[in-house]
């Protein structure tokens, strides 16, 4: 291991497709799903010479979404878009459509991390490279509106790093800005990472690309930590280049040295005009503001109130289904904080686990009813697993499944108290092996009651009575 000390530096710049009808600067459709390749393009953005892109006002509306949410400043007085030349078969026009200099958003802050901006582009093509000496090119996905985000150099550990993406794609999630799924390529992380012995002092950056998933940038930042402090341990130098991840070896590979931004000329688009953002948009920015929905970072605050564990938290915010109805069942609950904590037990396991069977999640109303029954102790654990299982099947009334099903628990305090004195002076026996320090017999009493009552005593309460009852 290291004999040095190194800081660590991690800046990360993600990339995520935003969720429009249509493409970025075309009427072509924005379709992830379309299996049938070269079917959504169009001379705008297959390059043609003579055709003029038309920015999506929508794509931009979402950037500046996220630029809200996160605390940026939005370019609402100027912004422009750059080309971003160079050649490469996915890239008809031999430029991307980018921003350079006037990005929609500058600065922010998500998770803690500082960002230096958020601006818009224009997705690729897709090359498929087959056997033989030929590729295949899709250009269903050029021009499909990009979100690139970009952090300051300020993350210091990878664990950082896919913790900051997550909330990323939870925040992207929520507004409805990207569906931001990392493996099927609509939100793509790629890390800067350096390390120095001087903290002042920045070390030598390397970038690497294709991350698409979080265990991958976790694995992979950490592989060229490691990488790294070995070179320096040797006394040689870290090559500023660009490498990618190969998931099957768990291991990096150079793909090329570093480009600087002159390599790529970038200079305004003539074709299409600056834009003035607020007057053009419609709304202002506190609108914008105040038409977002509530945001991750403000809900798990909420959830982490109510006393739940954190990673039924972490369920909750990632998983709108569940949280919509935990939501309406809770707000039933106000005092309870009980009810609250046995509804989120049973909604992030068992109603989780039975929806992927393929059941279907029951209304606020009937579970509601169902968490309160098990909450006052008119239900077992395994009743209440029983009852919802039903409830997901077919739907249905809660109580009156317990009863067609026999699953209500006598807890009425005085009926049971009635039982467990008629057993023990039915059992002489048991009574008195139990006061002569047989502490078994007890069990014995216990199943008696449970068989005069069919099994429908709690048994936590008969315990309890038999015990007090024959002291
Ligand atoms: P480039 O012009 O090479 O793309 P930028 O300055 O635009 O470099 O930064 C790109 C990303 O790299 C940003 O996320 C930034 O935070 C990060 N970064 C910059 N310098 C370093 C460094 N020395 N170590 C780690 N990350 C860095
Ligand atoms: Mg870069
Ligand atoms: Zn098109």
């Amino acid at each position: 291991m290291a004999e040095k000390q190194y800081y660590t530096t991690i800046g990360l710049e993600i990339h995520a497709e935003v969720k429009t009808k249509t493409k970025m600067f075309c009427a072509c459709k924005n379709d992830a799903d379309e299996e049938r390749p070269n079917v959504n393009i169009c001379p705008v953005c297959m390059g043609h010479p003579g055709t003029l892109p038309r920015p999506n006002r929508e794509a931009i509306r979402q950037v500046l979404r996220v630029g809200s949410a996160v605390g940026g400043k939005l370019a609402l007085e100027f912004t422009e878009f750059d080309r971003k030349n160079y050649f490469y078969p996915d890239i008809p026009k031999g430029y991307q459509l980018s921003q350079y200099k006037y990005p929609l958003v500058n600065g922010g802050n998500l998770n803690g991390v500082e960002l230096t901006r958020v601006h818009i582009e224009e997705d690729t093509g897709t090359s498929l490279h087959e056997e033989g000496d030929y590729s295949l090119l899709n250009y269903n996905r050029a021009g499909v509106p990009l979100m690139e985000l970009v952090t300051e150099p300020v993350i210091t550990s990878a664990k950082q790093a896919s913790d900051f993406a997550k909330e990323l794609q939870l925040l992207l999630r929520t507004l409805g800005a990207s569906e931001a799924n990392m493996e099927k390529g609509e939100m793509r992380v790629e890390a800067n990472i350096s390390i120095s012995e001087d903290p002042k002092v920045f070390g030598t950056k390397v970038e690497v690309k294709n991350l698409n998933s979080f265990k991958a940038v976790e694995k992979a930042i950490e592989y060229e930590l490691k990488r790294h402090e070995a070179l320096l341990e040797k006394g040689e130098k870290i090559v500023q280049e660009t490498r990618g991840w190969d998931e099957n070896k768990g291991s990096t590979f150079s793909q090329r040295q570093k480009e600087d931004a002159h390599d790529y000329k970038y200079f305004p688009d003539p074709d299409i005009p600056k834009l003035k953002l607020g007057e053009v948009l419609g709304f202002s920015e506190l609108e914008l503001k105040n038409s977002l929905p509530e945001l991750p970072w403000k809900k798990r605050e909420r959830f982490l109130k109510l006393k739940i564990k954190e990673e039924q938290v972490e369920t909750l915010l990632n998983r709108p289904d569940i949280e919509e109805v935990f939501d309406k069942v809770v707000s039933k609950f106000s005092e309870n904080n009980n009810a609250v904590i046995i509804t989120a037990n049973y909604l992030t396991t068992d109603v989780v686990s039975l929806k992927e069977k393929g059941g279907k999640i029951p209304d606020a109303e009937n579970l509601a009813k169902l968490m309160l029954m098990t909450t006052e102790n008119k239900l077992s654990s395994r009743g209440t697993k029983d009852i919802l299982a039903i409830m997901m099947a077919e739907g249905g009334d809660p109580e009156k499944i317990a009863e067609e099903k026999k699953l209500l628990q006598v807890s009425d305090t005085g009926a049971i108290k009635e039982i467990v004195l008629k057993i023990i002076a039915n059992n002489p026996n048991a009574v008195l092996e139990y006061k002569a320090g047989k502490s078994a017999s007890i069990q014995f009493l216990i199943g008696q009651a449970m068989k005069e009552t069919k099994g429908a005593a709690n048994p936590k309460m008969l315990q309890e009575m038999f015990v007090e009852s024959l002291k």
